[in-house]
């Protein structure tokens, strides 16, 4: 179990100061999480309701979930009240209804939207067209209970290094561009979330500010 904190020491080492490290803890039992919460993480994230839910409440109070995985409407309820960060906004239907949930429970709920980079077809996400083609300040003066802080992003699975940093270099650039334009003078829309196990050094030559890293600190999942 050791080896849980000499991989987040060993990542957060090599982070350049203004990057984060969410330890994704999807599949992870709460002693495995424990171990990492004991070396300082605070940050975790998980991609389903249910499974965080459940761990949720075995585990200490001041860690900071982000939902990470495609987020279905009917489970926005649930995690309102607590969760830190939803980071897979893939709709503006679901970013409407995390602003409603947000109010019902007087809250205001930090989001990231998720913007498909990848080339696989199963990766969820608004496409780059879609995205620019909304008007985000309409959008931020409708909706009082969300915080949009930047976006999300999956390069493709590929040894092909050069196609991972042509991904993260545009998502990059997608950010700055939806920042000048819409974003401007909203500090806290800030967040570039890319890079997991096989690919965050490459993210964060490319901007990243926030790493989502699983098997890299946990180990290979295994799935029942
Ligand atoms: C599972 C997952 C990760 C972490 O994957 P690893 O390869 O284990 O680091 C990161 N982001 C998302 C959206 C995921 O679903």
């Amino acid at each position: 179990m050791k080896e849980i904190a000499g991989n987040i020491k060993s990542i957060t080492g090599r982070l350049p100061s203004g990057v984060s490290l969410i330890a994704v803890s999807k599949t992870r039992s709460t002693d495995e999480i424990l171990e990492a919460y004991q070396c300082g993480q605070r940050l975790f994230g998980e991609n389903r309701v249910q499974e965080l839910i459940s761990k949720k409440d075995l585990l200490p109070g001041d860690i900071q979930w982000h939902i990470i995985g495609h987020l279905q409407t009917n489970k926005v309820k649930q995690i309102a009240p607590f969760v830190s960060m939803i980071e897979s906004v893939d709709s503006l239907k679901l970013l409407e209804l995390i602003n409603s949930e947000g109010q019902k429970v007087n809250r205001v709920i930090d989001v990231l939207l998720q913007v498909y980079i990848a080339t696989e077809e199963t990766k969820f996400g608004f496409d780059v067209f879609e995205i620019t083609s909304i008007d985000w300040s309409v959008i931020t003066d409708k909706l009082h209970n969300v915080r949009i802080c930047g976006l999300m992003g999956m390069a493709s699975f590929s040894d092909d290094e050069t196609l991972v940093h042509s991904q993260f270099r545009s998502l990059k650039s997608l950010f700055v561009s939806l920042r000048d334009r819409y974003f401007g003078n909203i500090d806290y829309f800030s967040q570039v979330s890319m890079g997991m196990s096989g690919d965050w050094q490459i993210a964060v030559e490319e901007g990243s500010t926030m790493i989502r890293v699983g098997s890299a600190i946990f180990g290979q999942r295994k799935y029942l």
